[in-house]
């Protein structure tokens, strides 16, 4: 039988031991918190920023009077301590080349060099991170951050190539020299929107890309709108705020309450002065010169499915609109042309139940196998430490089977502490301070609200009967 888990651990895809940290919390030790946090996510500050954090959804204290305010407590908590450099057992004479350097890369190496294993990560852009780095703008996860948290590769002596694009033939040389090899590519190649004059369309991976790597600002003073209602076409109509285009619409076929993106980024989209566009989707562009006309065909939603979502049904009405740019920012797939091996049909890597592709010494993870909700960083952090555990069994000769016991039963959360005590939210910066730049928009907490939230925490299932 797996092991029981609190209830907010228990929807943690990284199994952290999220009651534990907070106990520690409570004790002021700080330091041991962060560690038995590192124990499973190495990226503590930066994955508390962005993760749609579904420890909290099924946080006790939810139904009572809101749940513990869990990603908070992690921001403060790694803006006080050191991250922690785990201990490197002898060398086991196993190299592991890792093809990416985002979150399922550099955790995996963390993972994998902790037992001892020499690992090369290669990977195509200047800097690891990865979409990190280069998708997820600066105003909700500051680099410096970033570069602090992967500071443990150098610390660990992880070997870094960058500005090294896999192709074919560097991968039979990377099978060839290293033991067991993973790849953790991401999904970098944007889909496109199927209309007359796609053409048109500008790239909106490619222009969070562009803004990361500083480049020419190509929105400035210009009506732009975005098509897409992901987290990444939020990222591109909040980016396009700050670069001051005149107007920035958004443009998606359902409606708010069907977007995928996570509900702060739009509410704050919307306090930025993004207008929403709903039920419309694009049929037709036509280029005149530096102005593009976007038609637009009419929808209107229809029964829900069964996961709940609204389908849509297209009318036979149009509307049609000028703008300078159009971005599309629709999803995103998986781009590994130098692999080989079996995919699925959305172009996911194809592997069996320990990460193994059809090559056994080659395992794949993050993003690159996954699709739609699990296309977040904490999974792919998650997968990043299975993925150890299997390429670590396989290095020594063991098996790779069933090295993962989900977790089964949920501690019956205590009732005892009924104590009413609010949560205490995240405190941002203004609407017309923050729209203008792209400094961070989460402000600190006092060391003082930091252990009242914790405080909130109701230890659940360690109370005795
Ligand atoms: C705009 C945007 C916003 C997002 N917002 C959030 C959010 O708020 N919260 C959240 O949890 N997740 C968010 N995500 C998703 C999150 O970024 C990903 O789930 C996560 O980064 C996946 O990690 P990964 O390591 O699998 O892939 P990636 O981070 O994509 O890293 C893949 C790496 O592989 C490298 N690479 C690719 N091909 C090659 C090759 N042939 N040779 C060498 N290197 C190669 C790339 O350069 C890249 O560094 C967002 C994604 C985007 C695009
Ligand atoms: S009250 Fe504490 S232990 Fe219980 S679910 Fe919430 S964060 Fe987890």
């Amino acid at each position: 039988m797996g092991e029981k888990f609190a209830p907010c651990i228990l929807n943690c895809p990284a199994y952290v031991d999220i009651r534990g940290y907070i106990d520690l919390i409570k004790q002021k030790d700080f330091s041991s918190a962060l560690k038995l946090i590192m124990k499973n996510l190495p990226l503590p500050g930066t994955v508390a920023r962005i993760c749609p954090h579904p420890c909290e959804m099924n946080c006790t204290r939810r139904f009572k009077d809101g749940a513990v305010n869990i990603s908070q407590l992690r921001i403060f908590l790694s803006s006080i301590e050191k991250n922690f450099i785990p201990q490197i057992k002898n060398d086991s004479g196993k190299k592991i080349g890792i093809i990416g350097g985002g979150p399922a890369g550099i955790c995996s190496a963390y993972f994998l060099r902790q037992m001892g294993h020499q690992i090369f990560i290669y990977d195509a852009m200047p800097k690891m991170g990865g979409m990190l780095r280069y998708g997820i703008p600066e105003y909700r996860l500051p680099k410096k951050i970033l570069d602090k948290e992967i500071d443990f590769l150098s610390q660990m002596q992880i070997n870094l190539i960058n500005n090294f694009k896999i192709d074919r033939e560097k991968f039979l040389q990377i099978q060839h020299d290293f033991d067991a090899v993973i790849i953790a590519v991401g999904a970098w190649h944007s889909m496109k929107i199927n209309c007359d004059g796609n053409q048109f369309f500008i790239d909106g991976i490619k222009f969070l890309q562009n803004i990361a790597l500083n480049k020419e600002n190509i929105v400035c003073g210009k009506k732009i709108a975005v098509v897409g209602g992901g987290n990444t076409a939020m990222d591109v109509c909040r980016s396009a705020i700050r670069l001051k285009a005149a107007s920035v619409t958004n443009i998606y076929r359902r409606t708010k309450n069907e977007m995928p993106a996570q509900t702060c980024e739009i509410i704050e989209a919307q306090e930025e002065g993004v207008i929403f566009k709903e039920l419309l989707s694009p049929v037709k562009i036509i280029g005149n010169g530096k102005n593009k006309t976007l038609i637009m065909q009419k929808y209107e939603l229809g029964e829900k499915d069964s996961d709940g979502r609204f389908s849509f049904v297209s009318k036979n009405e149009f509307e049609q609109e000028d703008f300078d740019l159009i971005i599309s920012a629709v999803s995103q797939k998986t781009e590994a042309d130098f692999f080989s091996g079996k995919l699925n049909s959305d172009s996911t890597i194809k592997i069996n139940n320990c990460f193994q592709t059809d090559n056994e010494k080659v395992f794949a993870i993050g993003d690159a196998i996954h699709t739609g909700k699990d296309r977040i960083a904490v999974v792919a952090i998650s997968d990043a430490k299975k993925v150890s555990l299997a390429v670590n069994n396989f290095l020594m000769g063991l098996s790779v089977e069933n090295l993962y016991a989900e977790p089964k039963k949920i501690i019956c959360p205590s009732a005892k502490q009924k104590f009413e005590s609010t949560r205490l939210e995240m405190k941002k910066v203004s609407v017309s301070e923050r729209k203008n730049n792209f400094k961070e928009i989460i402000l600190p907490w006092s060391e003082k609200e930091f252990l009242k939230e914790a405080m909130r925490c109701l230890n659940c299932g360690k109370h005795k009967k």
